[in-house]
């Protein structure tokens, strides 16, 4: 299996074949696009104590283990559900309350944007050195937002901005180099 580099315990353990109910810890709806932002591939949540329980959904282990949706629930926006209500075989609940409990201060970091849909799209910067591929990372923005700014990681906004333009498609291309 492969090595996951924050919680190798809990991804590891993750079946990519198998789906798992994956909990919305936002108050808005929230929604996961899978394989970048033309990607048909969606997953969607209503906000965090929807009476119909449309803050739960099943997802695909292989989606979970992607790297896009752990960077995900590193940053706290999507936490695995109680396996005693949903009635899925989890390997122990020990892990993932464990799990669960590292993401408190990550919710902090989302409240500012409490009411707005954010989704993620896959960050554009670069990959790994001289890899000539994306960096892939989860870059959480609003829809419309695309419009005025490239989807990049936190790792990538601050220095990496300036080096895209919008191509007429509704793509972000790199233009330059950054140094
Ligand atoms: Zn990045």
């Amino acid at each position: 299996m492969p090595v996951t580099t924050s919680h190798p315990d809990v991804f590891a353990s993750i079946i990519p074949d198998e789906t798992y109910p994956i909990q919305n810890e936002h108050r808005g709806p929230s929604c996961y696009t899978h394989g970048g932002p033309n990607s048909a591939e969606q997953y969607q949540w209503a906000g965090k104590g929807d009476p119909e329980g449309g803050d739960v959904q099943y997802i695909p282990g292989s989606v979970i283990r992607s790297p896009g949706f752990r960077r995900i629930m590193s940053r706290g926006l999507y936490s695995f559900a109680d396996p005693e209500v949903d009635h899925l075989s989890y390997q122990g609940q020990v892990w993932i309350d464990s799990f669960n409990n590292t993401q408190e201060a990550a919710l902090s970091q989302l409240e500012d944007d409490d009411e707005a849909e954010l989704e993620s799209f896959n960050c554009v910067g670069p990959g790994p050195r001289n890899s000539g591929s994306l960096c892939g990372e989860a870059s959480f923005m609003r829809r419309k937002d695309l419009e005025t700014t490239p989807p990049l990681c936190a790792r990538h906004k601050e220095k990496y901005s300036k080096y895209f333009e919008r191509t007429e498609d509704g793509t972000w291309q790199r233009i330059s180099p950054a140094k």
